[in-house]
């Protein structure tokens, strides 16, 4: 195999992911000495008020199909929603502080995928921006869109704020967006509808073993190849599947770059 490249993006999106799933993969991450990509979206849990504005429903393959909260889980939301990314600072800064990069997710997942016509995209961006900075100290400067939901006018208002890279538009290799200083780096290996491979194959009743298989196929098809999974699934449910996966990095010697490093290979000046 020669000179193939791997990605791992990592979305943070529930209080629970992050308390259960964030410490295995971090730790799991330096086991192997692997640098990943994580996304949050910077305001937490949507309260009643956005559960109640943004009820439309998803497509089908939107949704997720493997049951990830239980029913007490899902009732406190609702009832007591948590700022997920205030309440865990401390584990969120041990991703900076261990050379993996964080980017934002948007400012509220739910009104971003089921209401992004309605929002003030404008107004989002500077609340997660804002937010980000307090907290992290540092500009965000990549982004990646809840559902991959993003249209041109998004696109415009990235570019505007400075946000240099992006994971959000289909394609088999990084490419620079036309009139813009953004990178785009595709997620090369997903399921259908964009959905994450990992649950995909399993919500299709695949064993992790014809998984991994899959994956290693795919991995070794592809010169860019970029996946994306998250805290509530894979890294509380998968995380001997991931071992296993970084094991066959190392052993063959695949490069594992973040998504920030492989958008700056294909535009240094940024
Ligand atoms: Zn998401």
């Amino acid at each position: 195999m020669t000179k193939k490249i791997f990605a791992l993006r990592i979305d943070l999106e529930s209080f629970k992911g992050i308390k259960k799933g964030l410490p295995k993969i971090l730790d799991l991450l330096k086991k192997y000495r692997i640098k990943a990509s994580f996304y949050i979206p910077m305001g937490g849990e949507s309260n009643i008020l956005e559960l109640i504005r943004y009820r439309k429903e998803l497509s089908n393959a939107t949704e997720r199909k493997i049951k990830v909260l239980s029913k007490i889980e899902m009732l406190r939301m609702v009832l007591f929603p948590k700022d997920f990314v205030r309440e865990n600072q401390k584990i969120l800064r041990r991703i900076i502080l261990e050379g993996h990069e964080l980017g934002i997710h948007g400012w509220k997942h739910r009104a971003w995928t089921r209401g992004l016509e309605e929002i003030n995209i404008n107004k989002h961006l500077d609340l997660a921006i804002n937010k980000y900075k307090k907290i992290f100290g540092v500009y965000p400067d990549s982004f990646a869109a809840p559902a991959f939901n993003t249209n041109k006018k998004v696109i415009e208002i990235l570019d505007r704020k400075k946000i240099l890279v992006i994971s959000d538009l289909e394609g088999e290799k990084p490419f620079k967006i036309k009139g813009t200083g953004i990178i785009n780096v595709p997620i090369t290996i997903n399921g259908e509808n964009n959905s994450p491979i990992i649950e995909y194959l399993a919500t299709k009743g695949c064993s992790d073993n014809e998984i991994i298989n899959y994956l290693k196929e795919k991995i070794k098809e592809n010169k860019l190849a970029t996946i994306y999974i998250h805290d509530i699934y894979e890294c509380v449910n998968k995380i001997s599947l991931l071992e296993n996966l970084f094991v066959f990095l190392k052993k063959n010697k695949i490069q594992v770059k973040t998504i920030r490093q492989i958008a700056k290979n294909e535009n240094p000046s940024n």
